[in-house]
C-alpha cells in the first residue's frame, strides 16, 4: 500500500502513528498518511530555520530563481505522476486535473520566480538638516519561515499558490496539506530534492488540524508567518493561533457567492458560465456560485436551460470518457452537502433536478457521489442561501432592478467572488463597483491572471496575494538611510 511520508529537512520521515486515505470515487483505502506529531513538526520548523541561515539563505535572486524554473520545469516533466496523485486522492475528472490543477501548479512557481527577478524597489534621494542629501531605499528580505496549510479541493494548485511565491522570496516553508490529500505535496518532496533545492527549504507535515500537525504547525513559535486557505470557522482558529507571537496571517476563507443574471445577457454564454461555476469540481471550489439571481423576464428559460444542462452533466470516475463531475471528496462531507440537501426540502424548496444520490455500478457505489441539484422558492434567510455547502448545486432567485440585484449579492456575510452576466457596460462597471467582493468575473468564470490580486472581503479573507501582493505578505521591506 502507498505510504505518505513526512518531508523533513530532504528525507522522508515515517512515523508510528498512520491514518488511511481513502479513494472518493469508491471509498476504498488507498494508502496510509503518516501522521506527524509535535516532534515531526519541531523538526520541521528547525529545518526550515536552519535552511534560512544555509546555502538557500545565501543564495542571489537569480540562482533561487533558476532553481524556481527546474521545479517547474520538473512538475511538468512527471506531469502524469502528479495527475495521477490528484486523481487518486481527489477523483476529479482527468479533463479538469490536466486543464487546470497540475499546469497551475507548475506556472505558480515559473511566474512568481519572473515577479522577484523584476520587482524593483523603492529608492529616494532626500534633503538632510544640514543642507546635504541622504539616500533612502527599501532592501526587501524575506518573513522567515512560513506555514503553509492547505485544503483539498484543488491540492496542488492552492498548495503552490503559497509555495511558489513564498520560496521565490527567500523564505523557507513547512507545508500542513490537508489530511484528505496528501499525495502531490508528498511528490513536489522529491522534486524539490531531484532539482536540488537545499534541504530543509520546503517540508510537509501531515495529519489533521485541532490536536494534530495543523495545530502543532500554527502554534509553533519557530514559524514566523501562516498563510492558510480553508473554511472560515478554521481561519478563526488559526488566527488566534498566530496571536500569540503577533503573527502576520494571510487567509483565503469560504465563499457563498452569487451569480447575476440580467435579461440582457448573452444567453447560452450565461447558461454555459453558470453550469461551470456552480458544478465545477463537484461544486468544491470557494469562487463556485451558490446563489443565482437571473433577472423576471427569462427567469423560467434560465431555469429550464440550466436544468438541463445539469442533467447532462456526466458523473463518473477520473478517467472515463466524458466525465464532467467527479465525486466528493469525503463521507463526511457528502455527509455535510446531503444535509443541506435535506433542509432545501424540509424548508419548502421546489427540486428543479437532483436532490439525492445518483446510483452508480458496483464498486463506485461506495463513492461519494451526490446529484447536481438546483432549487428555487427558497427565502433568503434559509441557511441553504446562506451558508456555504460547497458541493455541485445552487438555488434561483429572480430579480427586477439592478438595485435588488445588488441588495441581494450583497446580503450575506462573505465576501470572495460573483460573476455578472450583462451585453450593458453600464450595468457590468456599476455591478462591479457595488457588489462586495473580492473578485468580479464580467461575462466570465474563473480566468485567473496570476499577476492580479487574490483574495476576498468580510468573512471570505484577509489580504491579498497574487503578483506583487504576494511579495507585499511573502517580505518585509527594510528601510535604508544613507547619509551622502
Ligand atoms: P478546512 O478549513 O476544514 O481545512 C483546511 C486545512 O486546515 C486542512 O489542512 C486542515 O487540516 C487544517 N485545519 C483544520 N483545523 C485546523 C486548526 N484548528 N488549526 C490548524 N489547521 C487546521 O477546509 P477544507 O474543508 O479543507 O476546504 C474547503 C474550504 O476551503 C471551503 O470553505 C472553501 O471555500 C475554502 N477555500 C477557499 C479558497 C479561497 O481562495 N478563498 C480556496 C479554496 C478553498
Amino acid at each position: 500500500m502507498k505510504q505518505f511520508h513526512n518531508f523533513i529537512n530532504g528525507e522522508f520521515v515515517a512515523t508510528a502513528k498512520t491514518f488511511p486515505k481513502r479513494a472518493p470515487v469508491d471509498n476504498r483505502v488507498i494508502g496510509a498518511v503518516h501522521e506527524a506529531g509535535p516532534a515531526q513538526v519541531d523538526a520541521a520548523v528547525a529545518a526550515a530555520r536552519a535552511a534560512l541561515a544555509g546555502p538557500w539563505g545565501k543564495m542571489s535572486v537569480v540562482q533561487r530563481v533558476e532553481l524556481l524554473y527546474a521545479v517547474a520545469d520538473e512538475i511538468n516533466r512527471r506531469f502524469d505522476d502528479f495527475l495521477e496523485a490528484e486523481m487518486a486522492d481527489t477523483g476529479k475528472p482527468k479533463s479538469l486535473a490536466s486543464h487546470v490543477d497540475i499546469p497551475r501548479g507548475a506556472a505558480n512557481f515559473k511566474v512568481f520566480a519572473d515577479i522577484i527577478k523584476n520587482v524593483p524597489t523603492e529608492s529616494f534621494e532626500m534633503a538632510t538638516p544640514d543642507g546635504g542629501k541622504a539616500l533612502s531605499y527599501a532592501l526587501r528580505t524575506p518573513i522567515g519561515v512560513v506555514g503553509v496549510v492547505c485544503p483539498w479541493n484543488l491540492p496542488l494548485l492552492l498548495m503552490t499558490w503559497k509555495v511558489g511565491p513564498a520560496l521565490a522570496c527567500g523564505n523557507t516553508v513547512v507545508v500542513k496539506p490537508s489530511e484528505e490529500t496528501p499525495g502531490t505535496a508528498t511528490l513536489l518532496g522529491e522534486v524539490m530534492n531531484k532539482v536540488g533545492v537545499p534541504k530543509g527549504v520546503y517540508n510537509v507535515v501531515h495529519g489533521f488540524g485541532p490536536g494534530s500537525a495543523g495545530e502543532f504547525l500554527t502554534r509553533h513559535p519557530g514559524v514566523n508567518a501562516i498563510t492558510f486557505t480553508g473554511e472560515t470557522r478554521t481561519g478563526e482558529a488559526i488566527m488566534a493561533a498566530a496571536a500569540k507571537g503577533v503573527r502576520p496571517v494571510s487567509f483565503e476563507l469560504g465563499g457563498k457567492n452569487a451569480g447575476i443574471v440580467f435579461a440582457d445577457a448573452d444567453f447560452e454564454k450565461a447558461v454555459a458560465g453558470i453550469t461551470r461555476s456552480a458544478f465545477e469540481n463537484c461544486g468544491q471550489v470557494c469562487l463556485g456560485t451558490e446563489r443565482v439571481y437571473v433577472q423576471r423576464p427569462i427567469f423560467d428559460k434560465f431555469v429550464a436551460a440550466l436544468k438541463a444542462k445539469a442533467e447532462a452533466l456526466k458523473v463518473g470516475p477520473s478517467e472515463e470518457p466524458g466525465v464532467t463531475l467527479g465525486p466528493l471528496i469525503s463521507g463526511e462531507h457528502k455527509s455535510k452537502v446531503l444535509s443541506y440537501y435535506e433542509k432545501a426540502r424540509a424548508e419548502g424548496a421546489k427540486v428543479v433536478t437532483g436532490g439525492g444520490t445518483p446510483s452508480m455500478p458496483g464498486t463506485l457505489a461506495e463513492g461519494h457521489w451526490v446529484q447536481p441539484t438546483i432549487w428555487t422558492g427558497l427565502p433568503e434567510s434559509s441557511p441553504v442561501i446562506q451558508e456555504e455547502v460547497f458541493g455541485p448545486c445552487c438555488h434561483i432567485a429572480p430579480f427586477d432592478t439592478e438595485e435588488e440585484a445588488i441588495a441581494l449579492a450583497n446580503a450575506t456575510n462573505y465576501g470572495l467572488a460573483t460573476t455578472v452576466w450583462t451585453q450593458n457596460i453600464g450595468t457590468a462597471h456599476r455591478m462591479a463597483a457595488a457588489i462586495e467582493v473580492g473578485l468580479c468575473w464580467i461575462n466570465s468564470w474563473f480566468l485567473r491572471d496570476l499577476r492580479t490580486a487574490f483574495g476576498g472581503s468580510k468573512a471570505s479573507g484577509i489580504g491579498r496575494e497574487g503578483g506583487v501582493h504576494s511579495l507585499e505578505f511573502y517580505t518585509e521591506l527594510r528601510n535604508v538611510m544613507v547619509k551622502l
